[in-house]
This record gives C-alpha cells, sequence and structure tokens, in this order.
C-alpha cells in the first residue's frame, strides 16, 4: 500500500466527480478520477490505491466488474460503493461480494469522510495483521528447519552410538572367547596355542583402548572442549619427529618415507601436537593401505602466503570415488577393503575436526590401485590461530 492515501473516484456524472474529489482533497487525500470503467481499470492496473469509490452504475462495465478487478489486484483495496435507490439491490450484492459499503446519492460527505477512516483503520489492522501471520510463517519455517537439524544431528549421534558399540564389541568378544578357552580346563591348550589365544587377547585389548582413546578424542572435539594451544615452530623439526615415530612402523612393511618441505615455508604458526596428530593419522593410514614396498611422500608448501598445504601421498591400493564420500566420517571405513583388526575408523574424522580447529580443509585425490593422496590446507595467519586458541 502506498505512504499517501490514494482515493480513486469513479462516476460518469461529472458534477459528483468534482465535488467528490474536491471534498476529499481538502480531507488531505490523494485523489485520482476515472469517467468510466475502462479508465478506471487502467488506473487501478497502473498504481495500487487504498480506496476505489465507485458508482456501481458505469456506462461500460458495471460496478462489481470493477470490485472484482480490484480485489484480484489488490485484496487490501477498500471498495465504496455509490449507488442510487434504484439499485440499492445490487449495491448489497457488491458487500456480499466484498465490498467494504455502500453510499446512496446525493453523497453526504460527512458519512462518506465517516466510512473512508473507518475502511482506513481496517486496512491497516489488516496489513499489521497480514505481516504478523507472515512473520509467524517464517518464524514456523525457521523452527521447522531448526527442528529437521536436530532431528539430523540426534539420528547422527544414534548411527554413531550403534556403530561405536558395533566396534567395541567385536574386539570384546574375542578378549572374553579366547580367555575363556584358556580358563576352562576341558580343552587340551597347548604351549603354542596358549601363546597365540594370549596374542589374540593382547591384541584386541590395544586395539580397544586405541578405539576408546579416539572416541575420547572425538568427543573432546565435538562437545568445544579442546581448542587450539597455537606457536610457533619450525615444520621441518615436527616432520623429522614424525618421521622417527613411524619409522619402526613402516619397517614392518619395508615402506620408504619422503618428506618434501616447501623451501618458503620455515616456521608456522599453528596448535605443534595437533599437526602431529594430523600426519601421523595420514601416515599410519598410507602405511595400512599400501602394500609391502610401497612409497609414502610427504610434501608441504605455501598455497599462497597465507595458505600452507601438506599432502600425504601413498601409492596403495586407493579409494573409489564412491567411498571417498563416507571416509570422512565416524566409522566411515570402507567394508570390501578393511584390514581387520588394524583400524577404528575414526583417524580420518579426528585429522578432520583437528584441521577444521584450524580453520582448514582437508580432501583426497584417489584412484584404486593407483595410490591415495590426502591433502590438508590450513591457514598460517596469527590471527586465526589466536582467535581460536581464546
Ligand atoms: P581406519 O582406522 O579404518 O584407518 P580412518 O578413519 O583413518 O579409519 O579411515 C577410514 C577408511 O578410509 C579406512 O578404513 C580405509 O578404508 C580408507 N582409507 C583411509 N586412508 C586410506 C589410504 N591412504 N588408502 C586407502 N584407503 C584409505
Amino acid at each position: 500500500m502506498p505512504s499517501v492515501t490514494n482515493i480513486l473516484v469513479i462516476d460518469d456524472e461529472p458534477a459528483t466527480l468534482k465535488t467528490l474529489s474536491a471534498a476529499l482533497g481538502v480531507m488531505g487525500y490523494k485523489v485520482t478520477t476515472a469517467v468510466n470503467g475502462r479508465e478506471a481499470l487502467a488506473l487501478i492496473r497502473k498504481q495500487p490505491c487504498n480506496i476505489v469509490i465507485a458508482d456501481i452504475k458505469l456506462p461500460d462495465i458495471s460496478g462489481l466488474e470493477i470490485l472484482e478487478a480490484t480485489k484480484k489486484l489488490n485484496p487490501e483495496t477498500a471498495v465504496i460503493m455509490i449507488t442510487g435507490h434504484a439499485s440499492i439491490e445490487t449495491a448489497v450484492d457488491a458487500i456480499n461480494e466484498g465490498a467494504y459499503a455502500y453510499i446512496l446519492k446525493p453523497v453526504a460527505i460527512n458519512e462518506l469522510e465517516t466510512i473512508i477512516k473507518n475502511a482506513l483503520r481496517e486496512q491497516r489492522l489488516l496489513i499489521e495483521n497480514r505481516k504478523l501471520v507472515e512473520s509467524l510463517q517464517q518464524s514456523n519455517r525457521r523452527l521447522e528447519e531448526a527442528n529437521r537439524a536436530l532431528e539430523q544431528v540426534s539420528q547422527a549421534k544414534s548411527d554413531f552410538m550403534a556403530k561405536m558399540s558395533h566396534e567395541l564389541r567385536t574386539p570384546l568378544n574375542s578378549i572374553i572367547g579366547f580367555s575363556e578357552v584358556l580358563l576352562s580346563n576341558t580343552s587340551p591348550v597347548g604351549q603354542a596355542t596358549h601363546e597365540e589365544f594370549l596374542n589374540y587377547i593382547h591384541v584386541s585389548a590395544r586395539h580397544l583402548l586405541h578405539l576408546i582413546n579416539s572416541i575420547l578424542d572425538l568427543s573432546k572435539i565435538e562437545s568445544g572442549k579442546m581448542s587450539l594451544e597455537s606457536i610457533e615452530f619450525d615444520l621441518a623439526v615436527l616432520l623429522e619427529d614424525v618421521r622417527i615415530t613411524v619409522l619402526p612402523m613402516l619397517a614392518t612393511k619395508k615402506q620408504t618415507l619422503e618428506i618434501k618441505i616447501g623451501e618458503d615455508v620455515s616456521s608456522i604458526f599453528a596448535d605443534e601436537a595437533k599437526m602431529k596428530q594430523i600426519f601421523l593419522n595420514l601416515i599410519s593410514n598410507a602405511h595400512k593401505f599400501t602394500l609391502t614396498g610401497g612409497k609414502i611422500r610427504v610434501i608441504c608448501r605455501l598455497e599462497t602466503p597465507h595458505w600452507l598445504h601438506c599432502s600425504v601421498i601413498d601409492n596403495g591400493i586407493g579409494i573409489s570415488l564412491q567411498d571417498q564420500q563416507r571416509i570422512f566420517e565416524e566409522f566411515g571405513q570402507v567394508e570390501t577393503l578393511r584390514f581387520r583388526g588394524n583400524g577404528v575408523g575414526l583417524g580420518l574424522s579426528i585429522a578432520k575436526r583437528l584441521v577444521e580447529l584450524h580453520g582448514g580443509k582437508i580432501w583426497v585425490i584417489s584412484e584404486v590401485g593407483h595410490g591415495s593422496t590426502f591433502t590438508f590446507s590450513i591457514p598460517l595467519a596469527r590471527k586465526v590461530g589466536y582467535l581460536n586458541a581464546q
């Protein structure tokens, strides 16, 4: 609705038109006039008006058609019909069709003024009401969206719990099963089997501990309790530390590790311990999913002066495009390629959270049979580290 009150008066009698528009003008309204229905419809379409005052009997079309067209264009416009005694029945029909009021000829200006004031008041209320309903509907939509998001979170939590219970049960069952055999005097267990069984129990218990530690890490990150403790450190020193840590593991499969750091990368500002964990998780995956004698490379370089990109590249079994979608989810292991008892399916999701904690991103490029490249990028601006650390 326009901010000035626009009134359109339609009457084929020039005298009535003149009197009405003069009186309404004095009342402070902006008045437009039309002498027939066609002209009136053109004006209504051109500019929305608050009030239409229309003679019920026009030379070309009836006042009822004006009413219908006005309401179609703008349901909030109040239409007041002017009628003679002879067409009072049509005026009543007009009220039933949505006209605000009718007024008899000759028009009493005082009466018209009261009708207009009431119509404008109702119009304001209608508009406010509509806005209120609209904002309520919007709030409802937002609430529904929030609800849906909550449902998804809750579903994700349930899925996580179900997968976690499954993952915990597997090593526990094996510990219980093997220890029961050892404890039972009924089955003759030779020395070799004895040791074998103890070894199975040991491997499962270690796996269980690894799983529980990973879950604790993940829940710490999730609950927001893990914050960054960023400091300035030498990336080369950190990677040397990582190399020494993983060497015995790589030696078991005669795998080589090559580390390349761009000349422009020296000391960086990040959380040293978390960066180490990211590298360890990625390198231990590269080790697990690469055959004996495989090659693992770590390449770190500055993508821009403020972004560090680090890639862990292997020439292992690779990951199909479809599986790449879910490996960063908790327990997102690739079932067909799963190396039994080796992983818990949390390493990548922890690495992803740690990278994100630094304000960075992690992704994979891989082809089955040709190896994988896991790359993470983190911003190096000091500001980011300080902000996150708080
Ligand atoms: P896991 O404890 O099983 O290693 P991760 O979350 O670290 O769990 O990895 C999820 C899955 O992603 C792995 O089980 C494996 O299927 C796949 N994956 C991760 N890294 C590699 C890699 N370098 N090569 C091939 N597959 C990988």
